[in-house]
């Protein structure tokens, strides 16, 4: 009997958190932790999930990310402002130097490497910093004409609509104009880093995405599709971009 081989689908690397444990005998240790959403949206997207803890080291980071084909950066903590040049202001939230520091590093190797990149909320705005952008450190207190942008809504609910650019990765990803989306961030881009493009802007004009210049994929928005593709199942096609891109690239 011939033997049907399977093409191997790509592992798709989701970088991880740190929580503290917060009661019982272990309060105050670390855990290492992602949403099951992203895990679930890359597994239906046609993935292999596969978590990257923190760690210290660059060659401990180099032979993670060689175990992957992409890079998905997750969100949580705000970055320390400290990595784009400025003090902590009033209505900054909590921090994690250790991740950023990590997640710094883990996007140079992925470039490095030329593996493609995709950062969800915090993730495009640690995008930014690492290459060399700026964040309003809290969209309310700079910007108190914007849009809400925390929305109260439930998380998988879309709330406000983005403008796509023409031409773009994202708007050939997602072919709409417009789109809804859900907003789950206090934090956005404010300077550009050089090598990226905004590819998706809010009516108030923040950035809701970006993607790099050059043909390599490196794309990040600043809402959560991870949760919303269950009720917006075309929200799915982001994973299914990074997922082919991957495939793409161990072709090579
Ligand atoms: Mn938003």
């Amino acid at each position: 009997m011939k033997n049907h081989t399977q093409p191997k689908s790509p592992l798709i690397g989701i970088s991880a958190t740190l929580l503290t444990i917060e009661s019982g005998s272990l309060m105050g240790r670390e855990r290492v932790a992602v949403g099951y959403d992203y895990i679930e949206a890359i597994r239906l997207a046609g993935g292999i999930p596969i978590v990257l803890p923190i760690v210290e080291g660059k060659e401990f980071i180099q032979q993670q990310m060689q175990l992957v084909d992409a890079l998905l950066l997750s969100g949580g903590y705000d970055v320390s402002p400290l990595f784009y040049d400025e003090e902590p202001k009033r209505g900054l939230e909590a921090i994690c130097t250790d991740r950023d520091l990590y997640e710094i590093q883990l996007l140079q190797v992925a470039r490095e490497t030329h593996k493609p990149i995709f950062g969800i909320c915090r993730g495009i705005q640690l995008l930014n910093v690492a290459l060399g952008g700026t964040l309003y450190q809290d969209i309310g207190m700079a910007l108190p004409a914007a849009l809400q942008h925390s929305q109260k809504a439930k998380p998988e609910e879309a709330t406000h609509t983005v403008a796509l650019v023409p031409c773009t990765r994202l708007h050939r990803i997602m072919e709409e104009d417009l789109i809804l989306t859900n907003s789950l961030h206090h934090q956005a881009i404010k300077d550009l880093a050089p090598g990226l493009i905004a590819n998706a802007y809010t009516k108030d004009g923040l950035i809701e995405g970006v993607e790099g210049e050059s043909d390599l994929f490196i794309l990040g928005v600043q809402w959560h599709p991870e949760l919303m593709c269950g009720k917006h199942p075309k929200m799915l096609k982001l994973f299914h971009a990074l997922i082919e891109a991957a495939r793409q690239r161990s072709k090579t």
